[in-house]
């Protein structure tokens, strides 16, 4: 054998080439290898180390017969017998590939007739090559086998057995975009569909990787276009429709998919779009979706986006206008903007005022003016900011250190009167007192909470949602509601109600007051509330719902049933609810007769959001949210009334302009229901409900107006279904449990009614007053004796909220957090802290129905860097708070501001680690610092809705302007905190699989607090319990629902539109939280 080698490597060089000599050799070669053993390794090697020969002969040889006996042994040595080719250097085979490929492109141009069988082996070796040489369709292209290949699979006497390796090959040369330009240009992309037209379904195998190649020529424009030019887009509609017909046992998904995803890929581009249309792609692709069963399932979502991209986009009906129906006149500004130093007087003090004269007289320092100016505005005002310490003048012994070096004036001396018990003067609580003159009986009434409240007596209210559930003892069973909120409290409660509605400054014009404020106590359901089971067969059934309307557009009936517009128009220009009262009950009892043949809608009361609602079918109304005040975005909090319901009617309700890209409603959210007639009958207040729930794109966009540059947006429709619990009742409906400012004034009077009856030192004071002139509160909370613990020993806790409005779950979180201060049980707590409380820092926002912003149309908690004292008054005066704290040395232990997140499920922390910031310099600076941990790990083992998992300790610089980064840079707080609480359920311990309601976001705020006894002990966190924790947030799945399937699963194939708005919805996410 060796002999013939050496035979061959003479008659390669010889002078004079003797082609019947090469002939024979090369013959008798093939049948050496042809008889050898497998094992024979000796010959493997042979042929292996003269592999370089076997390719000279070949590349050099004109004669069909030699070239079909190297094919041969080559074949033999790399598919047959692997063993050989294994033998033999990778080098050589990269040569191998190179040659074949020259050698294929000669056959193929110059010898006729074309041997199907030796092109099919040379196929198959290629095939074979490119496992090792990656380069293979770089080289497949320079040497000209693109168009050759093309030009053999429309040989007329092309048969299967040439066809199957030659797609494979071609799947193989496809890897390269620019391959799939030059194939395209070659005619592959019409060669293929004849192909797959041709061989109808006998060839599974070579029909699924014909589609798949053609699949990857179309990600190419320019083959899309001549794709189009040669009606392909119909042909493969009609293939895909047949296939569907044809295939009733299911078998043949992974075709029908292939052509689907085909059909998207023209979908998304806009000649090819049009011609699906004229194909009639949205009716036919209408009816086959109809009759898909569940086995093909799966094919749904792309079949879908194929309808929702060829249907024609519609405009949201909003007449012109998407910015927020109301405007509110900011107050003008003389400086920069950016500048915070406005002419105010009283908020600059002269101290500052004079500094940075100075700083400015000094000609040799280079001053940032404006820099100059932020330092003046945000730093501490300690004269007016000391009065919001009361307790420095009602405990003689408490007197706070001043240190306020450089930038603050001095504190004056705390006035020791030792008055305890002195309530404070503002002009508000006189006129507060007023108003709930009468209001006493109410005494400990806790609006909103579960079951057991004991209304009578402040000093009964043990066990009732001041103590709410604890770990141990918990059932799933709730007792019974109580009955004994009487008559006369219920007036006190509606009068002190109404009087702080009254006094609710708003833009909007409202015509009622919310009838759930009117009720203090509601009964919580009797079981916990599961999640909703969500099946993706929901999503199905609503979109061709949806498509359906453009299929038989007489079905629809798209009459505006509600325009907050029109309405607002004639609503007397009321800016606050003085008269407004309640009559919802009369409308329930049978006195209004029916006056519509459709829902009638309302949202104008303080929280409400709806901005006009659309019958679109006779139980079908498409509802579309208002922006937030003084913007054009931020829709998500809906809160709004529905009357003149049918009995047993299922009412579908399709909120269609939603902007984020998923949301809790794909995973067991369900909205919130309050019924008039079953809190009057019954007491049964918000409960879950819903239906067929989900969350998908729709074809509602969002136009961009001229030269603003900004694509084309889509919405996202939240749909679910109601079946209200009676006839001709009113019912509330609300994304979350809605929480008012005119709720939080009258709870406020309650709380110091009950604390004026313990030995709770309460005390409530205007800290500021919004844009709009309401007040916001700060409330001190300590324990009025100090037999057991003196008031100076104690250290401060500061907690804040609601400062996104949407977030109303924050504030149900604070509701139990002051309940729980309150109650007789937290008297520890109380002996060992003085509680800084501001439970609403965006009044404005919660009052209007914003989701995220304040009136200024900025969100607030990235404002806390630089306040402005005239357009963040909230925010400017409770850092001056924690500020006058510092200075004072006496920071707070403890700071958290309280929010909700719409992503996720469970509550948890955001905290300030210094080894886990963007910044290098915190990681250096506070290293081995981990007290940051103590109160997540307590928190994780005594609050049930609480997953220490869930936390994040990172500091990331969008974040750098929220409360929690501030008050931990700049105060150097180090527990600093967001507690974010799910708006949707718990997937982990003690309710998991349940929705939170009100009871458990009560409970979380009460432990909270709870914890706090502990905190001190754990200050020095112990080894083990540290280690334990940082293995559950290492353990932690970092991939949150947010990241897995999304309501934007049916458009992830990218139009240029696509792509930008996920893109805008990633920018989205990433600063949606906080
Ligand atoms: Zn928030």
């Amino acid at each position: 054998m060796e002999e013939l080698f050496r035979s061959l490597i003479r008659l390669n060089t010889a002078v004079q080439r003797d082609t019947e000599q090469l002939t024979e050799v090369t013959y008798l070669l093939t049948q050496t290898l042809a008889s050898t053993d497998k094992s024979t390794v000796d010959i493997a090697s042979v042929y292996a180390r003269n592999l370089d020969v076997l390719l000279f002969t070949l590349e050099s040889a004109r004669e069909l017969v030699i070239v079909k006996n190297v094919v041969t042994i080559l074949h033999h040595m790399l598919c047959v017998k692997p063993r050989i080719g294994g033998a033999v250097s990778k080098v050589s085979l990269r040569s191998a590939s190179r040659c074949l490929l020259k050698v294929l492109v000669y056959l193929v141009n110059e010898l006729e007739p074309i041997k199907i069988e030796l092109l099919s082996t040379m196929y198959v070796i290629i095939t074979k090559l490119s496992v090792v040489d990656k380069k293979l369709p770089v080289k497949a292209r320079l040497q000209g086998a693109l168009p050759v290949t093309v030009k053999v699979m429309l040989l007329p006497s092309v048969n299967v057995k040439l066809l199957l390796p030659l797609v494979k090959v071609l799947r193989i040369f496809a890897a390269s975009s620019v391959n799939v330009a030059e194939l395209g240009r070659s005619g592959a992309v019409v060669a293929l569909v004849q192909l797959i037209q041709g061989m109808g379904r006998k060839h599974p195998t070579l029909q699924q990787i014909s589609l798949e190649v053609l699949m990857m020529l179309l990600k190419s424009k320019k083959n899309l276009r001549r794709a189009v030019a040669a009606g392909i887009p119909k042909a493969l509609l009609d293939f895909f429709l047949d296939w569907q017909g044809q295939d009733s046992r299911s078998k043949h998904i992974k075709e029908q998919n292939c052509l689907l995803t085909m059909l998207k890929q023209f979908s998304v581009n806009k000649p090819g779009r049009r011609a699906l249309v004229e194909a009639g792609v949205v009716p036919r692709l209408y009816a086959a979706c109809q009759r898909m069963s569940a086995a093909r399932a799966e094919l749904m979502p792309t079949a879908s986006v194929v309808l929702r991209k060829c249907l024609p986009c519609n405009r949201l009906p909003l007449h012109g206008t998407e910015t927020s129906i109301y405007t509110f006149s900011l107050p003008v500004i003389e400086h920069d903007p950016d500048c915070c130093c406005y002419a105010t007087g009283e908020d600059v003090d002269e101290e500052s005022s004079k500094q940075s004269q100075g700083l400015l007289a000094q000609p040799d320092l280079t001053v940032d003016v404006a820099q100059t100016c932020r330092l003046s505005c945000d730093m501490l005002d300690s004269s007016s900011t000391e009065e919001f310490f009361p307790e420095l003048h009602d405990f003689p012994s408490v007197t706070l250190v001043t240190d306020i070096s450089g930038l603050c004036g001095q504190v004056k001396g705390a006035s020791l009167n030792g008055s305890s018990g002195a309530h404070s003067e503002s002009a508000f609580v006189a006129n507060a007192a007023e108003a709930t003159a009468g209001c006493d009986a109410t005494g400990a009434a806790t609006a909103g909470s579960c079951g057991s409240n004991n209304v009578q007596d402040g000093k009964e209210d043990q066990g009732s949602s001041a103590e709410p559930g604890s770990t141990e003892g918990w059932c799933r069973e709730l007792p019974a509601p109580s009955a004994d909120y009487c008559d006369e409290a219920l007036r006190s409660y509606h009068s002190a109600y109404l009087a702080c509605a009254s006094r609710t400054a708003s833009v909007g014009r409202w015509n009622t007051v919310p009838y759930p404020d009117l009720c203090p106590v509601w009964t919580a359901p009797i079981q916990y509330e599961h999640l909703s089971q969500n099946t993706d067969d929901v999503k199905r059934r609503k979109l061709l719902e949806d498509i359906s309307r453009t299929v038989h557009p007489a079905s629809v009936m798209d009459k505006l049933v509600y325009s907050l517009d029109d309405v607002a128009e004639h609503t007397a220009s009321a800016r606050r609810s003085n008269s407004l009262t309640n009559t919802d009950e009369f409308q329930t009892d049978g006195e209004y007769p029916p006056s519509a043949d459709h829902l009638l809608f309302n949202s104008q009361f303080e929280s409400g959001n709806l901005r006009m609602a659309i019958q679109v079918r006779p139980y079908e109304y498409d509802l579309v949210l208002g922006s937030d005040i003084n913007s054009n975005r931020h829709l998500q909090w809906f809160y709004f009334s529905v009357s003149q319901m049918e009995a047993a009617a299922p009412y579908r309700f399709n909120i269609v302009n939603c902007e984020k890209s998923n949301s809790q409603f794909n995973f067991g959210m369900q909205p919130v229901l309050f019924s008039v007639r079953e809190a009057a009958l019954s007491r049964v207040g918000w409960v879950r409900a819903g239906t067929d729930i989900c969350y998908y794109k729709n074809h509602f966009t969002h136009m961009p107006t001229s030269g603003s540059g900004c694509q084309t947006k889509l919405h996202y429709t939240a749909t679910f279904t109601l079946t209200f619990p009676h006839p001709g009742d009113v019912c509330y409906v609300a994304y979350h449990y809605p929480y008012t400012y005119s709720l939080l004034q009258t709870h406020l009077q309650q709380w110091e009614a009950v604390a004026s009856r313990a030995d709770v030192y309460f005390r409530r004071q205007v800290l500021c007053r919004t844009l709009a002139g309401n007040d916001t509160h700060v409330v001190t909370i300590t324990e009025s004796s100090q037999e057991i613990c003196p008031a100076d020993s104690r250290k401060y806790v500061m907690l804040s909220g609601r400062v996104h409005p949407g977030e109303s779950n924050a504030s149900w979180m604070m509701k139990g957090t002051i309940d729980y201060l309150l109650s007789p049980q937290a008297a520890p707590i109380r002996q060992m802290y003085i509680f800084k409380i501001v439970p609403m820092l965006n009044p404005d926002g919660v009052i209007n129905g914003n989701h995220r912003c304040s009136l200024t149309g900025e969100d607030l908690n990235r404002k806390w860097s630089n306040p402005c004292p005239v357009l963040h008054p909230t925010v400017y005066h409770t850092k001056q708070l924690a500020r006058f704290m510092v200075a004072s040395g006496k920071p707070p232990l403890v700071f958290c501001d309280y929010h909700g997140h719409s992503r996720k499920k469970n509550v948890f922390l955001f905290g300030c680690s210094g080894r886990d910031s963007w910044r290098d310099e915190d990681a250096i600076n506070c290293a081995d610092d981990k007290s940051y941990l103590s109160l997540p790990v307590l928190l994780h083992q005594r609050a049930p809705s609480f997953n220490l998992g869930d936390c994040s300790f990172s500091i990331e610089d969008n974040k750098e302007t929220t409360a929690r980064v501030v008050m931990w840079r700049e105060m150097g707080i180090s527990r600093s905190y967001t507690m974010e609480s799910t708006y949707c359920g718990c997937d982990q311990g003690l309710y998991q699989g349940y929705h939170v309601g009100v009871r458990e976001l009560e409970e979380m705020g009460a432990k909270l607090c709870e914890v706090l006894e502990q905190l001190p002990h754990a200050l020095g966190t112990n080894d083990h319990l540290l280690s334990k924790t940082l293995n559950i947030l290492d353990s932690e799945d970092t991939l949150s629902e947010e990241d897995g399937a999304s309501g934007d699963e049916l458009s992830s194939v990218g139009s240029d539109v696509t792509e930008r708005t996920a893109d805008m919805d990633r920018q989205e996410a990433s600063t949606s939280t906080q």
